[in-house]
């Protein structure tokens, strides 16, 4: 006997985190046996409970294993242990899951992890190129999962039998395939399939996958299935193939992400730092925007933007094709601004001569899940979409109403809705723009899928202001108690949210547009928040601009109308001057707006860089990108500034000394030099105003957050300049910037009315 051995305890132990899907019972299995310790494990709701009885020195050296090596894939939230009666035990065993009624944290789909990358290009393995091969850390988890707890008969994965030999290392516990749920191989299936939509000849498996690469390689695009829908497929390489998937797609000038088989490939054409490479090797394997390197890539993939969207490969199938077709242009199948195709019904009545087939299994797709896009910025990983590979972790908002279940429904643009139980808040996946009906019914449909996994039915509904909103509207049809909150204060609220502030934060809220208090256009917003409540403290004046969407669209139109209302008249070259301004005077389609993501909408076209944003944001990434290039040449930036006026209590920002510089020096400065000027003006008052704020009110902790902080130049200076003057400097991390973090925002609110 191990001299050691003292008094013997029996622990229920209770795991919380990403437990579930991940492979955690046969990893405590495992080292329960190396320790050899009698117990049980198994699953409640999202929880790992583990019960043992050792002597106290096992079961700390236990403990210490389960902190210090988790499997892949899995994130330990929190332990709590509690000593229980003894009882008899035989050995360790893994016991049946017993459904709960506490939140469920489902795991995200994961990529493919290394030991199944080695198989995968190992020629003895039995599952050498099986484009599905996983294991218990690795594969489909959120995208399939059909009912909780997680096991297979409640994923899609029980359509296909297992075969004897892979129940053989399903049952076997030192397997790593031990109870790997989504287990796979050549004899049970899935199997590949091709389909190229004028016979009805379908190849499989090798053929299959042949036929699709050749077709790739001379050109032409297909329809891969993947874990969150189908992606269209084809090289980034060839213009007339580029040019016809924007054709397909609807999609005028967006650049479009691209796939690459390893980072140093990525290295080719990108610049990516250390910080960046660990972001593209990440679990959730998102989109990355990256630098690009001039040249190489078709001119019509990335649209002259300055960033490519990268990516590394996550599903076997891809690894395989990419070895194979080298970098892929893989864009989210999808037609304008409709949702990802998930079913392949859908995918295979497709007809269009532009897609030359379609590459599929028969695992079906639960729910859609778009790719994730996150960048780099202040050395810190950033989100700009949040969906596959993070969805549906939680973000953790700590409360004091435990027993309070919250539906936020975010806003139109952008959309996602939070559900909140037990201080989880999970975030939806991205859905796009609610505007387009076939989103919108798959956001309604999404909300009570969601509902529906993680046990929540919502005492509350929380939405935004907007009279017009699609996701108000489909709140207010919930008929239970619900609560407004404007736009700008659930952007700042979903930074207190995130990183747990207290007390009065200065929050400051610049985007594109927003529902203002007053009935006006809100998006030039510095708020004084604090718990459920806020106050305006400072804004971009207003000016009047044509309203609808053709007019957002129109930034020639939108400089227009800024010129006018400063007085620079005489700076117009727009033929159009005088029927806008007609259309003004009488108040015809007419907003006020605090915009500020019009502003630089209006600055892009008056530099003469963009008049039109072909996609959302454009004029502005337009913009930015000269910024970059005058950093990188070391141009001086022009100095401008913007104007202050204190109205009692409430400070208005004037752009007229900033437009009527940039006019003035429009044809004898720089564009770079201008608009690098406009970026470090956009910085300087934010500071300006902060100080003046945190003289009169002593605040000093300070939350960004809008579209408009998507602006790696902006956003660099500004953290700069604040951080420089000692203030605590706060902006989303988890959840986007832009729209995407409206429902948090909302549901931080919700819990603290
Ligand atoms: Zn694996
Ligand atoms: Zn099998
Ligand atoms: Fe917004």
């Amino acid at each position: 006997m191990d001299n050691r051995e003292s008094k013997k305890v029996t622990k229920k132990i209770t795991v919380s985190g990403i437990v579930q899907g991940v492979g955690f019972r046969p990893f405590v299995y495992n080292i329960a046996k190396k320790h050899g310790i009698p117990g049980t494990v198994r699953n409640i709701g999202g929880l790992v409970e583990i019960i043992l009885q050792s002597s106290e020195e096992k079961y700390n050296d236990f403990l210490k294993d389960l902190k210090e090596n988790p499997p892949y894939g899995s994130k330990i939230i929190n332990i709590e242990t509690e000593d229980i009666k003894e009882r008899e035990f035989r050995g360790f065993r893994i016991i049946e899951s017993r459904d709960d009624e506490e939140i469920s944290i489902i795991p995200p789909d994961l990529p493919v992890c290394e030991s199944c990358e080695r198989e995968l290009f190992s020629e003895a393995n039995r599952r050498f190129l099986n484009p599905f091969i996983n294991c218990m850390s690795c594969g489909a988890r959120y995208t399939i999962i059909e009912e909780l707890p997680y096991d297979r008969h409640n994923t899609t994965m029980r359509d296909f039998d297992m075969c004897p030999s892979c129940r053989e290392e399903y049952t076997s516990p030192k397997n790593r395939r031990f109870h790997a749920q989504t287990i796979s191989c050549y004899d049970c299936g899935p199997y590949l399939i091709f389909n190229n939509l004028t016979d009805d000849n379908e190849l499989t498996e090798n053929d299959a996958f042949e036929e699709a690469a050749k077709i790739i390689e001379s050109g032409g695009i297909i329809a891969v299935k993947g874990i969150g829908g189908y992606h269209f497929a084809c090289s980034p390489f060839k213009e007339d193939t580029v040019l016809k998937l924007r054709e397909l797609k609807g999609r005028e000038a967006k650049p479009f992400a691209i796939m690459f088989e390893s980072v140093d490939s990525i290295r080719q054409y990108c610049i990516v730092s250390e910080k960046e490479e660990g972001l593209l090797k990440s679990n959730a394997r998102p989109i990355v925007l990256l630098y690009l390197k001039n040249g190489s890539m078709a001119p019509s993939a990335c649209q002259g933007s300055i960033y490519c969207g990268a990516f590394l490969p996550y599903t076997p199938l891809q690894m395989l094709l990419i070895k194979r077709c080298g970098p892929l242009i893989m864009t989210s199948a999808n037609i304008s601004n409709k949702p990802i195709i998930k079913d392949d019904q859908e995918m295979l009545s497709l007809k269009s001569p532009l897609l030359n087939g379609v590459l599929y299994n028969k695992r079906r797709i639960v729910r859609s899940v778009d790719d994730s896009v996150a960048k780099v910025v202040d050395s810190t990983p950033q989100l700009v979409r949040r969906s596959r590979g993070y969805v549906p972790y939680p973000v953790f908002c700590p409360n004091d109403k435990k027993e309070l279940q919250i539906f936020a429904a975010g806003g139109d643009l952008k959309a996602s809705f939070c559900l909140y139980k037990n201080g989880n808040a999970v975030m939806s996946q991205y859905f796009g723009d609610l505007e387009e009906r076939t989103v919108l019914e798959r956001y309604k449909a999404s909300v009570k899928d969601l509902c529906h996994l993680l046990k929540i039915t919502p005492d509350i509904a929380v939405c935004d202001m907007h009279p017009n909103y699609y996701s108000a509207k489909f709140a207010q049809s919930l008929d239970i108690p619900l609560i407004y909150v404007q736009h700008h204060h659930a952007h700042i609220a979903s930074v207190m949210a995130e990183h747990h502030l207290e007390g009065q934060v200065i929050g400051v809220a610049f985007d594109g547009t927003g529902y203002g208090t007053d009935g006006q256009i809100w998006g030039g917003e510095f708020l004084i928040c604090e718990g459920a409540e806020f106050k305006r403290a400072a804004h971009l004046r207003y000016t009047p601009v044509l309203g609808g969407d053709a007019s957002m669209r129109d930034a020639a139109k939108t400089a227009v109308c800024f010129l006018i209302s400063s007085g620079l008249d005489q700076y117009i070259k727009d033929e159009r001057k005088n029927i806008i301004k007609a259309a003004l005077k009488n108040n015809i389609n007419t907003v006020l707006t605090s915009s500020m993501g019009r502003l630089f909408d209006a600055v892009s076209s008056l530099l003469g860089i963009r008049h039109e944003n072909r996609y959302e944001g454009e004029c502005a990434a337009m913009l930015e990108k000269e910024a970059v290039l005058a950093l990188r040449k070391g141009i001086e930036p022009k100095k401008i500034a913007f104007e202050i006026n204190q109205k009692s209590d409430l400070i208005e920002i004037d752009p007229k000394p900033v437009l009527e510089s940039l006019c003035h020096h429009r044809y004898s400065a720089g564009i770079d030099s201008l608009a690098l000027g406009f970026h470090y003006a956009v910085a300087d008052i934010i500071l300006k105003v902060c100080e003046i704020i945190r003289k009169e009110q002593n605040i000093n902790t300070i939350a960004l957050s809008g579209g408009v902080f998507q602006n790696t130049v902006l956003m660099e200076r500004v953290l700069k300049l604040l951080r420089d003057k000692y203030f605590n400097v706060y902006y989303n991390v988890s959840v986007p910037p832009n729209d995407g973090s409206i429902g948090l925002g909302q549901t931080f609110i919700g819990l603290e009315r």
